[in-house]
């Protein structure tokens, strides 16, 4: 296929596919699905060989947030039936982060529901990254707080913070149909400080939540323009009591097709398979590591992740290897750019890269396939065939009594 061709020279190259080009493989058929996959994954190689990065989520405060974010379980008025706690204490939140560590996690993702954090809760959260730190050498950390305030990220960054997450999750043009407390613009402008103040910056989307293709293919290319280190890719989780609970229409190709997009579009980025891939992509997650070069082992913030040693198996028997932790995981060109901005996972400090995409704040959706002559695909699944019992309200990680699955 020309277009394929096309999009595997332009990503070895990192040159900027045209919005035709990513809206094409949205639009490819279910029998061109493997040639994409291929594509994309000579892409993938050339940048991060085989390794995959795996992330662990810590959820320091969850459910009660003032904001309403329809994809979320944790916004106002959700009816969903999520722990709710407030702040881990730092010793409560470094146990929890030495489960993900001892099962291979090389990145920490501290996650605080709310607006944004108030001084008070930098100072608190800065204590916990400390405490991490030292209990977990080499360890990196993300922080992902909501929206900061001006001086908030030179203050997580000293306190020792490696990066920085906070997620556009769909395009400019629909964010006011997903979200009205707050605006697409104060979502970029946060991950511009948190970048400015020398944090790995992490951005990223959820798919499955009523885009157009052409929605996708927008947020993804304002991703790019705002050139984060990482981009988690989440897909919507419906969870039942949230405005997005009957948002079933995601398949296991679309969601090839989507995180196909985003490596061309994003080609030497940490691209990350975050929330609702069990849920999705189901026995079709081992071909997504073809895409991405990383993912949340265990656990997401309010849901159930599959186990542990399911996703470690997973890897090992797709022909990928858990990448360590003295691996840097950003090609050279980036890690170097971000040494030169004072992150301290650059080259010349501690040793791997990147952010973690705490952005899973599980959501879902569809979009109708776009033309391009490809034959139509009808994306839509039926509501009898919505698979409700995939989502399973987590129970096992902090915050509870019983032992993460990781
Ligand atoms: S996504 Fe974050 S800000 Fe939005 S409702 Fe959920 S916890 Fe609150």
């Amino acid at each position: 296929m020309d277009l394929l061709n096309t999009l595997v020279d332009k990503g070895l190259r990192r040159e900027l596919p045209t919005r035709e080009e990513a809206l094409a493989v949205l639009a490819t058929s279910d029998d061109e699905l493997l040639d994409v996959v291929a594509a994309a994954g000579k892409v993938r190689r050339q940048w991060f060989g085989r390794r995959v990065k795996l992330n662990y989520l810590v959820n320091l405060k969850s459910g009660l947030c003032p904001e309403d974010c329809s994809y979320c379980s944790q916004r106002l008025g959700s009816k969903a039936d999520i722990l709710k706690y407030t702040w881990l204490k730092p010793d409560e939140a470094s146990k929890a982060a030495a489960a993900g560590v001892a099962g291979g996690a090389k990145r920490v993702c501290l996650v605080a529901s709310g607006r944004g954090p108030t001084d008070r809760d930098i100072a608190r959260v800065s204590e916990t990254i400390e405490a991490i730190k030292e209990q977990n050498e080499g360890v990196e950390v993300c922080a992902c707080l909501g929206l900061l305030s001006d001086g908030q990220a030179e203050r997580l960054r000293a306190a020792g913070a490696d990066a920085y997450n906070h997620n556009l999750n769909t395009s400019e043009a629909t964010y006011g149909d997903i979200t009205s407390t707050h605006t697409y613009q104060d979502r970029v402008d946060t991950v511009t400080k948190a970048h400015d103040a020398g944090l790995s910056a992490c951005s990223g989307l959820i798919a499955g939540m009523g885009e157009s293709d052409e929605d996708l293919v927008d947020v993804v290319f304002s991703l790019r323009e705002l050139d984060p280190d990482s981009v988690p890719v989440n897909f919507l989780i419906p969870f039942e009591g949230t405005p997005l609970g009957k948002e079933w229409n995601l398949t296991p190709q679309r969601c090839l097709r989507i995180l196909a997009m985003t490596r061309f579009v994003c080609p030497d980025v940490e691209v990350r398979l975050a929330g609702g891939r069990e849920v999705h992509l189901r026995s079709m997650q081992p071909l997504a590591l073809n895409l991405v070069n990383s993912i949340f082992l265990g656990d997401y913030l309010t849901s159930e992740g599959q186990a542990g040693q399911a996703d470690l198996d997973m890897i090992a028997d797709a022909g990928f290897e858990v990448e360590g932790a003295g691996t840097t995981t950003l090609p050279r060109h980036r890690a170097d750019a971000l040494a030169a901005a004072g992150c301290g996972t650059g080259p010349a400090g501690c040793g791997s890269h990147e952010d973690g995409a705490c952005g899973s704040h599980e959501g879902g959706g569809c979009g109708p396939c776009g033309g391009h002559g490809a034959p139509e695909v009808p994306e839509q699944v039926p509501a009898d065939q919505a698979r409700t019992d995939l989502v399973a309200v987590r129970r096992r990680g902090a915050g509870t009594d019983l032992a993460p699955n990781a």
